[in-house]
């Protein structure tokens, strides 16, 4: 389905909603490079803490040997051994603050 936006002349020096979203994209853009220059790893597919734990570290290496970068982080414990307030990503096996993304 394609979206086409109005052309609304009340926003401000010609601006319209495409303007502002591809700036939003934009900044998030540059945030994201921006972790990951710093070495922060920004993937999406993460694993919360669980206590009890309902994954088996069994299950868990499996999900990271699966994962793109293959457990780079060397994560071999069971899910309620993930840090409070962290989360495990699945694609590189590194430990992460939970809400990176939300910064
Ligand atoms: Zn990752």
């Amino acid at each position: 389905m394609t979206t086409y936006f109005d052309h609304d002349p009340e926003l401000p020096a010609g601006f319209q909603d495409a303007d502002i979203l591809q700036a939003q994209y934009e900044a998030e853009s540059r945030a994201a490079a921006a972790s990951r220059a710093a070495g922060i790893c920004n993937h999406g597919m993460r694993l919360g803490r669980r206590i009890p734990a309902f994954y088996s570290a069994e299950e868990i290496a499996e999900d990271l040997a699966q994962g793109h970068f293959a457990n780079r982080g060397g994560f071999t414990g069971t899910q309620d051994e993930i840090p409070e307030g962290h989360s495990l990503c699945l694609e590189c096996g590194e430990i992460v603050p939970a809400r990176i993304l939300d910064r």
